[in-house]
C-alpha cells in the first residue's frame, strides 16, 4: 500500500494565526482511499526549508502533497521550492498564462505582472487547471513517486482534490481499498481498565485498535482496511462484537452518540424525569444540558441539603429520579458524592479523581451521567433496585 506525507506551507500557520484545517481534510481524504499517511509537516514560507522538507518526505513516502504558497507574490515560494527539490528550473507555460488572464478578464480585471509568476511551473510538472481560483496547481511524477502541490485556500484545495488529485491517485496507484473507522465510547472505567480488557487487540494489524482517554471516558477506535466498504464494515462489526463481549455496559455509544443523549433517551423510555441538585461545581457545570435539547432533565441550582429538598412537580413522584451531587475539589484528589433516589430506591456512590483539577468538572459530569445510565439500565433489565 503506498504511503503519503502532507506538507502544509505558510508562516501564518506557524504563528498560530490560522488553523491548519487543510491537513485534517487531506488526511481524511487520503484515509478514505486507503492510503497510509505517515507524517504531516507544517513549514513557513521559506524556499530552502520547504525544498528540504519535500526532499526528505519524498525519500520516505510514495506521495507527497503540499498545500499553500502558490499565490502570485514573492512570499509564495512553493513553485520555486519544488523546482529546487527536484533540481530543475521553472518553465513558463503560455497556456496557463492565458487561462489566468482570461479568468481575471471574466471578473473585469487585468492580471498583473505578478500573476504571470503563477504560469511558471517546475520543469516536468503537469498543470492541474484551477477553475475555482487563480493559483494553478501541479504534480510531478518521478519513477513511482508523486509530488502534488495544491493551493492553500481550503475551498480551492478541496475542489482540486476531488476533481483531479483523488482520481489521479486512484488510477496511478491502482487504489481500490478503503479505510473505515468506528469509535466505541466507554465511560465509568479508566483507560488502564480498558487497556487490560482489549490490550491484545491493540496489537492487531488489520483492523487496528487504539485508545484515546478523556476525563471520565475512554474511546476505542477500530480502523479497518479492505477492498470494499462492506468488507471493512464486516471486519469492524466482528471486532465491535468482541469488544462488547469484553466491556459490556461500559460502552455507552458508537461514533457520534453522546452520553447525555443516551441518558435522556433512557429517561424518556422509562417515562422518568431527572432532577439534579448540585454543590461545589463550576458555573458552567452541565451547560450542555439545555431544557430545549433535554426536556426530561432539570438542573436545580439549589444547594443540596439533607434531607433532599422537596421538588415541586406536576408528575407523580413515581416518575421522578433525584440525583444530588457534591463535588469537593482538592489536591491531590477531587471527591464526588452522588445520591440517587426515587420512590423505589436510594443509594449513595462515592468516587475520586486524581488527574488535573481543571478536568475535574468534565470528569464529574461524565461520572454522574454514567451512574444514572447504569441505574436506568438496571431498571430496564429488571434487576431489583435497593429499597430505600
Ligand atoms: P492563493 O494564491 O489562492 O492565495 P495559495 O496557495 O498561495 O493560494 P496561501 O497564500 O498559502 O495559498 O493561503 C491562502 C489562504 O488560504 C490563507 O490566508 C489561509 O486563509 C488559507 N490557508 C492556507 N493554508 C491553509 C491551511 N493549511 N489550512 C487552512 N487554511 C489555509
Amino acid at each position: 500500500m503506498p504511503s503519503a506525507e502532507i506538507i502544509a506551507i505558510g508562516t501564518e500557520l506557524l504563528l498560530g494565526e490560522i488553523q491548519d484545517t487543510n491537513t485534517r481534510y487531506l488526511a481524511r481524504s487520503l484515509r478514505d482511499i486507503g492510503l497510509n499517511l505517515y507524517r504531516a509537516t507544517l513549514i513557513g514560507d521559506n524556499q530552502n526549508r520547504i525544498a528540504d522538507a519535500i526532499r526528505e518526505a519524498l525519500s520516505r513516502a510514495d506521495i507527497v502533497i503540499t498545500t499553500g504558497g502558490l499565490g502570485p507574490t514573492v512570499d509564495d515560494p512553493t513553485r520555486q521550492a519544488v523546482a529546487l527539490a527536484f533540481g530543475v528550473e521553472l518553465e513558463f507555460h503560455p497556456e496557463l498564462w492565458e487561462e489566468i488572464q482570461e479568468r481575471f478578464s471574466r471578473y473585469g480585471r487585468a492580471a498583473t505582472p505578478n500573476n504571470r509568476r503563477q504560469a511558471y511551473l517546475p520543469a516536468g510538472a503537469v498543470a492541474i487547471s484551477n477553475p475555482v481560483g487563480t493559483a494553478p496547481s501541479f504534480y510531478i511524477q518521478h519513477e513511482q513517486k508523486s509530488l502534488i502541490s495544491l493551493p492553500g485556500v481550503p475551498k480551492e484545495m478541496e475542489y482540486l482534490l476531488a476533481s483531479d488529485v483523488i482520481p489521479y491517485l486512484k488510477r496511478f496507484y491502482d487504489l481500490n481499498g478503503v479505510i473505515k473507522a468506528r469509535v466505541l465510547h466507554t465511560v465509568g472505567v479508566g483507560e488502564s481498565f480498558v487497556d487490560e480488557k482489549v490490550g491484545d487487540l491493540e496489537t492487531l494489524e488489520n483492523p487496528t485498535v487504539g485508545l484515546l482517554a478523556h476525563p471520565g471516558q475512554t474511546d476505542i477506535r477500530i480502523t479497518a482496511r479492505a477492498e470494499s466498504l462492506e468488507k471493512a464494515e464486516e471486519m469492524i462489526d466482528r471486532l465491535t462484537q468482541e469488544i462488547f463481549s469484553r466491556l459490556g455496559d461500559s460502552i455507552y455509544g458508537i461514533d457520534n452518540e453522546r452520553l447525555e443523549s443516551v441518558v435522556h433517551q433512557l429517561l424518556v423510555k422509562h417515562n422518568l424525569e431527572l432532577r439534579i441538585s448540585h454543590s461545589g461545581f463550576d458555573p458552567h457545570f452541565f451547560s450542555a444540558l439545555t431544557p430545549e435539547l433535554f426536556p426530561a432533565i432539570h438542573l436545580d441550582g439549589r444547594e443540596p441539603c439533607e434531607p433532599l429538598p422537596v421538588l415541586e412537580t406536576s408528575l407523580p413522584h413515581e416518575s421522578i429520579l433525584h440525583c444530588t451531587a457534591w463535588l469537593k475539589k482538592g489536591s491531590p484528589k477531587t471527591f464526588l458524592s452522588i445520591q440517587l433516589e426515587s420512590v423505589h430506591f436510594k443509594e449513595k456512590i462515592e468516587r475520586s479523581f486524581g488527574s488535573a483539577p481543571e478536568n475535574a468538572t468534565l470528569w464529574a459530569e461524565n461520572t454522574i451521567l454514567d451512574v444514572i445510565r447504569r441505574k436506568l439500565i438496571q431498571i430496564q433489565t429488571g434487576e431489583s433496585p435497593n429499597k430505600g
